[in-house]
C-alpha cells in the first residue's frame, strides 16, 4: 500500500542518515587521532622458507585509542580512505616503517626489509613517487629494503596509469608486491606487463588448505605461476605446521602468519629477533 511504501522510504532515509552520521563521527575521531599521534605500527615477521630466517616484516597500522583500547584497521581504514585522510595517515605509516627498518640496518641487520600497505587513493595520488623518494632520502633507508604492497584492484583500477606509476616507483629501487593475490577477478596476463617482484597469496587460500582441496590446488598453481614469471611468493595467514609443510613442499619462498608470529609492537618484535 501507499502507507507501507512511505514507511519503507522513511526507514531507508533514516538508516542512510545514521550511516552518514557515523562516518562523520569517525572522520572527526580520526582527525583527532592524527593530531594526538595515536596511530602506531605493529610488525609481523616474514620468514624465508629456505633458511628459516626472518627476511623482514609487514608494518600493520593500529589505533591506540587510550591505554587499553587498540583498534584494528578494518574498523577505520575504509572511512580513512573515503574521506581522504588515508593520505596523511599513509604518509605517517611509510615514514615510521622506513625509520624503524633503518634502525635494523644500523644495527647490522641489513638483510631485513619492511613491507608497507598502500591504499588505492594513496597510490593514485599525483606525488606518490616523490613522497616515497623523499622519505627514502630523509630516513637513509636503502630502497631495496622497502616493499610496497598493493592489491590487484588498486593496480587494475586504471592499468595504464598504474603501469607508469609502478615503473617510476621501481626506478627508485624498491620492491612491489601484489597483496591478497587470487581474490581479484583480473586476468593473469597483466602480471607480465607490470614491474612487480612478489605475489602474496591471500590468507583465505592458506587458512583452508587442509580442509579444502581446491584451495591447496590454487596455492600450488599460484606458486608455480609466480616462479614461471620469475616472481617470489609469500604465503600469508600461515597458522599451523601442516600448512607450513605443504608450502615448503611446493617451494613457496616466504611465510607469514600466526604460526610464525602475530604482529608485534616495535619493542616486542625486537625481543623476538634476539
Ligand atoms: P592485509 O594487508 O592482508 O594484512 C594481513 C592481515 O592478516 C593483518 O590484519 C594481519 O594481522 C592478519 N594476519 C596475519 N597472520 C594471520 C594469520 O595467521 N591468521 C589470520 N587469521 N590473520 C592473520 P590487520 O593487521 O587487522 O590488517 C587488516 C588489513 O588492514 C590489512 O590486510 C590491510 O589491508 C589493512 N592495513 C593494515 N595496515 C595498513 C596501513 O598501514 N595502510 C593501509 N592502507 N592499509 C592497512
Ligand atoms: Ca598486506
Ligand atoms: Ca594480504
Ligand atoms: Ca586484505
Amino acid at each position: 500500500s501507499k502507507e507501507q511504501g512511505r514507511n519503507c522510504y522513511l526507514q531507508f532515509d533514516s538508516s542512510m542518515l545514521e550511516h552518514a552520521r557515523e562516518r562523520m563521527e569517525m572522520e572527526i575521531m580520526l582527525r583527532e587521532a592524527l593530531e594526538r599521534k595515536e596511530f602506531v605500527l605493529h610488525y609481523q615477521p616474514k620468514i624465508n622458507m629456505l633458511t628459516g630466517k626472518m627476511s623482514g616484516a609487514e608494518a600493520l597500522i593500529r589505533w591506540q585509542k587510550g591505554e587499553n583500547n587498540l583498534i584494528y584497521p578494518n574498523a577505520f581504514i575504509q572511512v580513512a580512505e573515503e574521506t581522504g585522510l588515508i593520505v596523511q595517515i599513509g604518509e605517517l605509516v611509510i615514514r615510521e616503517a622506513c625509520i624503524r627498518c633503518k634502525e635494523w640496518h644500523d644495527q647490522g641487520l641489513t638483510d631485513l626489509s619492511i613491507s608497507v600497505n598502500i591504499s588505492a587513493s594513496q597510490f593514485h595520488k599525483q606525488d606518490i613517487e616523490e613522497l616515497i623518494a623523499n622519505i627514502l632520502l630523509e630516513t637513509g633507508l636503502p630502497p631495496y629494503a622497502l616493499e610496497l604492497e598493493l592489491t590487484e584492484s588498486t593496480v587494475m583500477k586504471s592499468p595504464e596509469e598504474a603501469r607508469v606509476v609502478l615503473k617510476n616507483l621501481k626506478s627508485l629501487g624498491l620492491k612491489i608486491s601484489i597483496d591478497d593475490f587470487g581474490t581479484g577477478f583480473s586476468s593473469l596476463s597483466y602480471l607480465r606487463h607490470f614491474p612487480i617482484d612478489t605475489l602474496k597469496i591471500d590468507k583465505s587460500f592458506i587458512m583452508n588448505l587442509d580442509s579444502d582441496h581446491a584451495n591447496a590446488m590454487i596455492a600450488k598453481a599460484v606458486i608455480s605461476l609466480a616462479h614461471s614469471l620469475n616472481l617470489k611468493v609469500v604465503a600469508e595467514g600461515v597458522e599451523n605446521n601442516e600448512q607450513m609443510q605443504f608450502l615448503d613442499s611446493e617451494q613457496c619462498d616466504y611465510a607469514q602468519g600466526y604460526y610464525v608470529s602475530r604482529p608485534l609492537s616495535w619493542d616486542k618484535i625486537n625481543e623476538w629477533i634476539k
